[in-house]
């Protein structure tokens, strides 16, 4: 799952993307209004945390214009405390969801994992497929009851799949939902990673599509 954080207080920003990162998402960061839009009309982000005071481009025309241009993905605005109009701004322009601040950053993964749940249509925060169960709250994999151990990049790769069980999924999509932008991006090493996951959970569980991809099996494992 790859996120873009849009936030212009640098200590604020750093404090964000570690916890993220640490949570096992990709994240990108932006300062200003104006880079954060156009990354997030020219890059595909499962979840955004958009600040609405910001330089350059203020965070309810970010996105107004994002949303003018069907981007749909969820976004998660800060607003500054007691200030109800921000919100209401913030909402009305296409937000799904806001935190005040100051905030506990555990506040905003909270409600970065719910907004995502939802936008895939998952309630549950513990995803099955057959007999594994990733809990998006403690990062933890388990196939039948018996705790998995993946790396960093596996469990990415595992949480977009599990996110989207039913949809043949190609590597660069992959690819683009595991990496931040920073990254030295080879999507040749997907097909690595899914080797290695298979191997550590059931060979039944991703199914390769010829040509198209990849497909969770949750039936067949
Ligand atoms: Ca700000």
């Amino acid at each position: 799952m790859r996120l873009l954080l849009v936030e212009d207080d640098p200590d604020l920003s750093r404090q964000l993307k570690d916890l993220l990162e640490e949570a096992g998402y990709a994240v990108d960061v932006s300062f200003d209004g104006e880079d954060g839009h156009f990354l997030g009309e020219s890059e595909n982000y499962d979840a955004v945390i958009l600040d609405l005071g910001l330089p350059v481009m203020d965070g309810v025309s970010v996105l107004k214009k994002w949303r003018d241009a069907d981007r749909d993905m969820p976004v998660l605005v800060l607003t500054a405390r007691d200030n109800w109009s921000d919100k209401v701004a913030g909402l009305d322009a296409g937000a799904d969801d806001y935190v005040t601040k100051p905030f506990q950053v555990e506040e905003v993964l909270a409600r970065v994992r719910a907004l995502i749940r939802r936008s895939v249509g998952q309630a549950s925060p513990e995803l099955k497929c057959g007999p594994v169960v990733l809990d998006t709250i403690s990062g933890k994999v388990r196939i039948d009851g018996r705790p998995v151990r993946l790396t960093a990049q596996e469990y990415k790769l595992l949480s977009y799949m599990m996110h989207h069980p039913d949809k043949v999924i190609s590597r660069t999509e992959l690819t683009e939902h595991i990496y931040d932008q920073d990254f030295d991006r080879d999507s040749n090493t997907i097909e690595v990673f899914i080797n290695r996951i298979r191997k550590k959970t059931s060979n039944d569980l991703i199914r390769t599509v010829r040509g198209l991809g990849y497909q969770l099996d949750g039936e067949r494992s």
